[in-house]
């Protein structure tokens, strides 16, 4: 099997396995408790809080674990208090989209400028006004890779004392990721970077006063209730410790591979490919093929890869983050999405393109292709 769906979940290192089920094996105290065991496990909850915020170069009461982005989102996000206005885009994750709905704010969901696959700072600044409590963006979309501006929007906040809350899952684990001092909040979560899944980070600064979404006893300093699931945050650790690991090798396995699909296969766009990308995702049109159809014949030969959104019905939506950026539903239709790994190979790559090769031209020659109105 070719596993190129990296961006939707990425396997468990082998290596961060190794020392969860070590630790999972050893009798570990609840964190909370007195006695040596508790104390044991507090030892290394506080070690594995450490280690993240070194990663991010903050302090450790800056960091708190959650359950994945989905709920740093949704915290960060639902602590603005109602009645006031919230800047994002259309283009940010469903999580985002749908945490704004909760907060009886007016929410003003900018488009890119046609064809980017980005919303500039410029865009955010115009569209500011008085009663503006948050803006909310992703630092990398995860279905074209196309990255924010970042530094812009974190001094843009910082100048007008917004706090911007960002959706980090589509960039940590993909090269260098400073987290600028405008910043308030940044959302990840570890099953996107080789980690286990079930746990996640949130950074929290003192420029966004954050409610709980869940009371309970006096964890994490009160901000979010319940035992830690100390195993799963220290793979959470681990596997953010090695985030950084071959990122310029999977950029040019990247490169290599759109290299190829261009040198193979006629009629066919990259998304995004002139602006900043994250290292492992390429969004290709095949005009005049359905990409559903070419994600089964894909699945039936062992490769792995993605296209749109699954609706209620099971079928495929075309993504809404493709037809914000104003392409054509049809060429919307033919984009499948690819995301490697830094467990990518070069023999993968190649294979990927030539069996792509192979199926995009018996589709378009296909007698049964079909037609849409
Ligand atoms: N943000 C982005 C950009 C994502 O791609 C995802 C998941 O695909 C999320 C947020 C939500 O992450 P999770 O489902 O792990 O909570």
């Amino acid at each position: 099997m070719i596993y190129l769906d990296n961006n939707a979940t990425t396997f468990l290192d082998p290596r961060v396995a190794e020392q969860m089920d070590a630790l999972l094996r050893r009798p570990l105290g609840n964190p909370s408790s007195t006695h040596r065991y508790g104390q044991e496990a507090r030892a290394l909850l506080g070690e594995a809080t450490r280690e993240v915020a070194h990663f991010f170069s903050v302090s450790p009461s800056e960091i708190l674990f959650t359950s994945g982005a989905t709920e740093g989102l949704n915290m960060a996000i639902r602590s603005v208090p109602p009645g006031r206005h919230i800047l994002t885009s259309s283009l940010e994750h469903s999580a985002v989209l749908e945490a704004c709905k909760c907060t009886g704010c007016e929410v003003t969901y900018l488009d890119p400028e046609p064809g980017r696959g980005a919303i500039t700072p410029a865009q955010v600044e115009a569209a500011l006004r008085p009663e503006t409590a948050l803006l909310v963006f992703m630092a990398a979309n995860n279905e074209t890779g196309v990255c924010t501006d970042l530094p812009g929007l974190a001094a843009l906040a910082e100048a007008s004392q917004i706090p911007l809350v960002v959706d980090g899952v589509g960039i940590v684990g993909k090269g260098n990721c400073p987290l600028p001092r405008g910043v308030s909040a940044f959302c990840l979560s570890s099953h996107k970077i080789h980690g286990p899944t079930g746990v996640g980070v949130v950074v929290i600064r003192k420029s966004l006063p954050c409610t709980p979404l869940i009371v309970g006893g006096p964890q994490q300093r009160r901000l979010r209730g319940g035992t830690e699931p100390l195993v799963a945050i220290l793979g959470c650790a681990q596997a953010l410790k090695r985030s950084g690991e071959r990122c310029e090798e999977v950029a040019q396995l990247r490169d290599y591979f759109e290299h190829l699909l261009v040198a193979h296969i006629d009629q066919l766009v990259i998304h995004g490919r002139s602006e900043p990308r994250v290292n492992n995702t390429t969004s290709v049109a095949f005009l005049g093929v359905e990409g559903e159809e070419l994600l089964i014949q894909l699945d039936m030969r062992g490769i792995a890869a993605s296209h749109g959104a699954a609706c209620a019905s099971g079928a495929l939506e075309p993504s809404r983050v493709l037809l914000h950026m104003g392409l054509p539903e049809a060429v919307v239709r033919s984009t499948l999405r690819f995301s490697l790994s830094r467990f990518t190979t070069r023999e993968e790559v190649e294979r990927t393109v030539s069996t792509l090769h192979t199926i995009v031209a018996s589709l378009r020659t296909s007698p049964f292709r079909k037609e849409r109105p």
